[in-house]
């Protein structure tokens, strides 16, 4: 019998602003078509439940990653997204209690291989590898919740080269984030380290080897991000 030596993973983690801390990467789950004009470029409909799927904790990269142009697709595309760390769990949380859940915000792009994500849709088939991929999940420094001046309002936006691609406020999500909360965690138990982007506005493009992109959200700090030449 051959015996393979199996190093553990690293822990994946999040840096923490202002901070040498990291956050311990648990899971990371992201909310479908959470803003309206976003659910409608994409030709949806704007009434459905707010729905989920999930990228790896190893797709998560840091502020000012360099980011291959990832195989296998020619239409990446960007979607600035708020983000948002559990610092504690449960399950059939209320939305009153969901919002207490949380450690901490931060700003993150989901990543996405618009191609391949097409396609599943097209065939029935999962979207895990248009979404899930290696370095899918750019997240700037969480800032502790104390610290966080609003997650149900304030700008959302992101540039490519300088020029505003999504521009939006957190104001126009169809379902808050203590909605999504409470929706996920009855499907799920959540849990300490678990990571909820909670959907993109509308302005969704596709970015090119060399694009420096920029991301804000009102009184978070900027993810700056480029696609490597
Ligand atoms: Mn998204």
């Amino acid at each position: 019998m051959t015996n393979y030596a199996i190093d553990p993973p690293a822990q994946a983690t999040l840096s923490v602003a202002g901070s040498d801390a990291c956050f311990p990467l648990r899971r990371v789950f992201c909310v479908g078509r959470n803003y309206e004009a976003h659910v409608r470029e994409m030709g949806n409909d704007t009434r459905e439940p707010p729905f989920f799927f999930m990228k790896p904790a190893d797709a998560v990269v840091p502020n000012n990653a360099a980011i291959a142009y990832p195989s296998a697709t020619s239409e990446l595309h960007h979607e600035v997204e708020l983000v948002v760390a559990l610092g504690a769990g449960g399950k059939d949380v209320s939305p009153e209690q969901a919002l207490g859940l949380i450690w901490g915000a931060a700003v993150g792009i989901d990543l996405t291989r618009r191609d391949l994500q097409a396609q599943a849709k097209s065939k029935g088939r999962p979207w895990d590898m248009a979404k899930g991929f290696d370095a899918s999940a750019p997240i700037a420094p969480l800032v502790q919740m104390a610290d966080v001046t609003s997650l149900s309002s304030g700008k959302i936006w992101l540039s490519v080269n300088g020029r505003t691609r999504q521009d939006a406020n957190l104001a126009d999500m169809i379902w808050p984030v203590a909605d999504c909360i409470a929706h996920l965690s009855t499907l799920v138990e959540l849990a300490p380290g678990d990571l909820i982007m909670t959907g993109t506005p509308a302005g969704v493009a596709a970015l090119s080897p060399g694009d420096e992109v920029v991301a804000g959200i009102t009184g978070l700090p900027d993810l700056k991000v480029s696609i490597a030449p």
